[in-house]
């Protein structure tokens, strides 16, 4: 009988090499279980954090990857990926084999200003472009496709305060995209390895430092 774990797999694999996962009924046959028992291995990931399941209960969200636009496209020589946020984005280079390096494209949330950069695992791309992140980490999970939705690059500081001010949201963080890069480069090291364990936020705070990260934001 499969269980939770050789699910994981299955859908992380096919992320990962294809950009893209099958519907439940796919998944299910796959595995060689049907359709309510494929359904509630799906909940139980989604309860460890594993995926995140849309109304109609697909995968929206498989960290790093996601199943539809949140602002991020990833591009390497042979997939196109979604990427679930700033952060996600910037990790699957580092994440999938061959995935290095890729054109990641996203617009400035503000002024819809276009940019893209093709990053790679040895070293951060060149870029003024600044990270702003809306939601501190000890509230990541309270909406994740929110947190996700938020995650993103702008223009400058300029451009995130204009687009705080025009959401009436209250400031996150900022960053620079090197330090955008070491954050993503091993948050997911492993996950496409059978026996995963998932890093929560709330207890990283040794790898957020020395990713150059600070302040209570981060849980320092
Ligand atoms: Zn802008
Ligand atoms: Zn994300």
């Amino acid at each position: 009988m499969a269980d939770a774990e050789t699910l994981r797999l299955r859908i992380y694999r096919q992320l990962a090499d294809e950009g893209r996962v099958d519907r439940l009924g796919i998944l299910a046959a796959d595995i060689g279980e049907d359709e309510r028992t494929t359904a509630a291995l799906l909940g139980e990931l989604e309860r460890n954090r594993h995926v995140v399941l849309d109304e109609r209960g697909e995968i929206e969200l498989a960290h790093p990857f996601a199943t539809r636009d949140f602002g991020f496209s990833v591009k390497s020589d042979r997939t196109l990926w979604w990427g679930g946020c700033a952060w996600d984005s910037f990790a699957i280079p580092h994440l999938v084999p061959g995935a290095s390096p890729s054109l990641i494209a996203t617009t400035c949330p503000s002024c819809g200003t276009a940019h893209a950069w093709v990053v790679d695992s040895g070293n951060p791309p060149a870029g003024e472009q600044v990270a702003h992140f809306l939601v501190p980490m000890a509230h990541v999970w309270d909406d994740v496709v929110h947190t996700c939705e938020n995650q993103r690059i702008f223009c400058s500081e300029a451009c995130v305060d204009e687009w705080l001010e025009r959401s009436t949201s209250p400031r996150g963080d900022v960053f620079d995209l090197a330090t955008l890069w070491r954050l993503a480069s091993h948050w997911y090291s492993g996950r496409l390895e059978p026996g995963y364990r998932r890093r929560e936020p709330t207890a990283a705070a040794a790898y957020f430092r020395d990713a150059g990260l600070t302040g209570p934001f981060w849980g320092l």
